[in-house]
């Protein structure tokens, strides 16, 4: 008998009969004779049709504490509508709220961090016979706040509880059969890979690969949890997410990946001075906005221009704080702008592989499409251009770099929330 976590997505469990669907499922993975703990996400889009309805009720800034408040119960109804549906087929269930299941978060609202975990509860329920169904993407301060894990923080729930209750297999059931070597929404050629390594996937989550959260895939790395990405619609064998994964021959980049949410900030003059630019990076990482590419002018007439990106979720805030430091570091002028995406490639092989980049630029420039930032590491490349040519670009740097498959990609659900 083993234990095993099972993870089902909004999409998975859009509606009733999705949801009993699901219920069958997990029911025939007891019969098999193992244990189940099942993490669950809210119905369809009900957490962007929550978002919605605050945005009426308030428009603009709201206060994080209701905003977690009011998000957390999409999976509230979607935990104990599962749990009933598991009953109707006559096995034992019970749901937990994430609070009831121990889960200890930071005392942040909208993007909290998990601090501890204690399943004792989960453990006398599993022991009792009970498929044990437990809320995704939210926790508890020690203060006793409700918070939440950020947007798609299901898959960190899950893959951390399994790391907690030492689970033989976490199972992330989804909309479609996989990992693919693009988002197959936008690449109808996108290769299903067999396996992805730990680190590949979490450039490639932090890049903008929505099917799984980057939390759960440095969870998994860190307590080496068994992952594995499937389709909830089909029994096709899924993705594996290990240690090390196999590169089949000839192929150097594993995956591309998007960000559609960048902006880009730039300061225009700023006078030559020791110790400017840390004064600007200070000012923003003390509001909490993360900075992600950072390209530096040379010095004309005793001033620079710093351009850097930042998600757009944060660029008002990111002006803001630019404004209010503006007569300390006397730059001329700054300028925000969005429209931007940023395109990414990825591959462990890539270091050893010279050419890797210049045909990333070669490519990108054949289309007539400017770049217009540029960030590298060991195995990743980015660039930032324009958003209206995204989906040609990703599809022929996916030829390029000889990641298209004859077969067509499968798509097992709806194109929801996107
Ligand atoms: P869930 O609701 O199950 O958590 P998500 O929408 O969060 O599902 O994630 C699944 C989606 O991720 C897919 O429908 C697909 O469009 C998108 N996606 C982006 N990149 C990839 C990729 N490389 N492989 C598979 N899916 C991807
Ligand atoms: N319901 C949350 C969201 O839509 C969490 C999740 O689906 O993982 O972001
Ligand atoms: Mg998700």
């Amino acid at each position: 008998m083993s234990l095993i976590v099972m993870k089902f997505g909004g999409s998975s469990v859009g509606d009733a009969e999705r949801m009993k669907r699901v219920a069958s499922r997990i029911v025939e993975k007891k019969k098999q004779g193992h244990q189940c703990v099942v993490v669950v996400s809210a119905m369809g889009d009900t957490t962007d049709e929550l978002i919605d309805l605050a945005e009426q009720i308030m428009p603009g800034k709201r206060p994080d504490r209701e905003m977690d408040m009011l998000l957390t119960t999409g999976e509230q109804i979607s935990i104990a509508l599962l749990s009933m549906a598991i009953q109707s087929l006559g096995e034992p269930a019970i749901s937990y709220t994430g609070w009831q299941a121990g889960m200890l978060t930071e005392p942040v609202h909208g993007k909290a961090r998990i601090k501890d975990i204690q399943p004792e509860r989960i453990q006398f329920a599993l022991e009792q016979g009970n498929i044990v169904i437990v809320a995704g993407f939210q926790g508890m301060s020690e203060e006793g706040q409700i918070t939440t894990l950020g947007r798609g923080g299901s898959d960190t729930t899950a893959v951390a509880l399994a790391a907690a209750i030492k689970a033989d297999l976490c199972e992330i059931y989804t909309d479609v059969d996989g990992i693919y070597s693009t988002d197959p929404r936008v690449v109808k050629v996108a290769r299903k890979l067999n396996e992805i390594s730990y680190d590949e996937m979490l450039e490639l989550a932090h890049l903008g690969a929505a099917v799984l959260h980057p939390r759960a895939v440095e969870y998994a790395k860190h307590y080496q949890v068994p992952l594995v990405v499937r389709s909830s619609f089909t029994n096709n064998e899924g993705t594996f997410v290990k240690e090390e994964a196999q590169m089949e021959q000839g192929i150097v980049v594993r995956g591309i990946a998007y960000d559609k949410n960048v902006s880009r900030i730039s300061i225009l003059g700023v006078p030559e001075k020791v110790g400017q630019l840390a004064k600007v990076f200070s000012a923003l990482a003390e509001e909490g906005i993360d900075v992600d590419i950072i390209v530096q002018s040379g010095v004309m007439d005793g001033a620079a221009d710093t351009s850097f990106t930042v998600s757009s979720f944060d660029s008002e805030r990111a002006m803001e704080v630019i404004s209010r430091i503006q007569p300390d570091i006397g730059f001329r002028e700054a300028v925000s702008e969005g429209n931007l995406v940023k395109v990414s490639i990825v591959g462990a092989g890539m270091v050893s592989n010279p050419g890797v980049a210049a045909k990333m630029f070669e490519t990108i420039s054949a289309l007539g499409v400017s770049i217009n930032m540029v960030s590298t590491s060991e195995i990743k490349m980015s660039c930032v251009i324009d958003s209206s040519r995204l989906n040609e670009v990703i599809q022929a740097l996916h030829t390029a770099y000889g990641l298209d498959t004859d077969v067509q990609a499968f798509v097992g659900g709806p194109a929801e929330r996107r």
